[in-house]
């Protein structure tokens, strides 16, 4: 695969992802600030994050210090070459840090030394998919590390919490990991659940929920109905952006399952701060643009 357009066009989706909120996720911050009290902490805490949002898009700068880990999803045509792909991402990468859009944001876990272009193992995360398809769909998401750090796994029956392997034990974990945050990973957030799996796979594809729209609602009616009512119940919680009380704990959930082992019950959350940096975009046989997404 020559280069053509294919790295210019991954710089400008790691640029976009870096420095522009998607409209969806404004969106719903715009909502919930009309539902909070004017002149409260959660107001304020909402009026300053649009600010934010907008200067960020306005100087190109990204929308929080911390750009986060990076993984990207690729669904690609049969016979694609993915290790030419990879290195095309990885030299994006690279360019994106030296021009300020990503944060010298990657370190040796053992000698804590930095990577000064934020490419080290597993840095960024390559996730691909063969499809029956022309273009290559590429889609990035950027995840803060305070909001990975509010992730949790929890293995069913949960006495702790009075969660048995039903919905209502679902109902029970999401309830509890959004109460042990206390708005800690910058809330409001967006959560990602996973029913089933295994612990690896759980985490992998709690993640992926990340990339359905803040509208989309699960196909599964009996999801789709547990992703309602946790919603209404968190608004109750009081907990608010930021954990200064308030409404807005939550902007979205996104609720799905894989199958498991008669002998496991795994629910996995994964939590987005307010910051949901996601972004995508279709190129075509050369590299070129031929749609962005979100
Ligand atoms: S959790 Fe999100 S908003 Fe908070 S510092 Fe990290 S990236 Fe920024």
């Amino acid at each position: 695969m020559k280069n053509g357009h294919w790295e210019k066009n991954l710089f400008q989706l790691i640029r976009r992802t870096s420095v522009d909120l998607p409209s969806d996720v404004e969106a719903v911050i715009r909502r919930a600030l009309k539902k909070e009290r004017k002149g409260s902490h959660a107001w304020w805490v909402l009026n300053a994050i649009l600010e934010n949002v907008a200067l960020s898009r306005k100087n190109d700068t990204p929308i929080c210090q911390d750009t986060g880990s990076l993984t990207f999803y690729f669904g690609v045509p049969v016979g694609f070459d993915t290790n030419a792909i990879v290195a095309h991402t990885r030299a994006a990468v690279a360019k994106a840090t030296r021009q300020g859009y990503l944060r010298q944001n990657t370190i040796d876990s053992v000698s804590g030394a930095s990577y000064d272009t934020n490419i080290g193992s597993a840095s960024p995360v390559f996730i691909f998919q063969q499809q029956a398809r022309k273009k290559v769909d590429v889609r990035l998401i950027m995840k803060g590390g305070g909001s990975e750090n509010m992730g949790s796994q929890y293995s069913l029956p949960d006495v702790g919490i009075h969660a048995d392997r039903d919905l209502e034990g679902v109902r029970r974990c999401i309830l509890d990991a959004v109460w042990n945050a206390q708005g800690n990973g910058c809330a409001p957030g967006i959560l990602g659940v996973c029913i089933g799996g295994d612990r690896a796979t759980g985490y992998k594809h709690s993640k992926e929920q990340f990339l359905r729209r803040l509208a989309d609602k699960s196909r599964v009616k009996a999801l789709a109905r547990l992703e309602e009512k946790i919603m209404k119940d968190v608004f109750k919680l009081g907990i608010g952006p930021m954990g200064l009380g308030g409404k807005t704990t939550l902007l979205g959930i996104k609720i799905d399952s894989l199958s498991r082992v008669p002998a496991s019950y795994f629910v996995t959350i994964s939590y987005m701060c307010w910051a949901f940096r996601r972004r995508g975009v279709l190129l075509g046989p050369e590299g070129g643009v031929h749609r962005w997404l979100y």
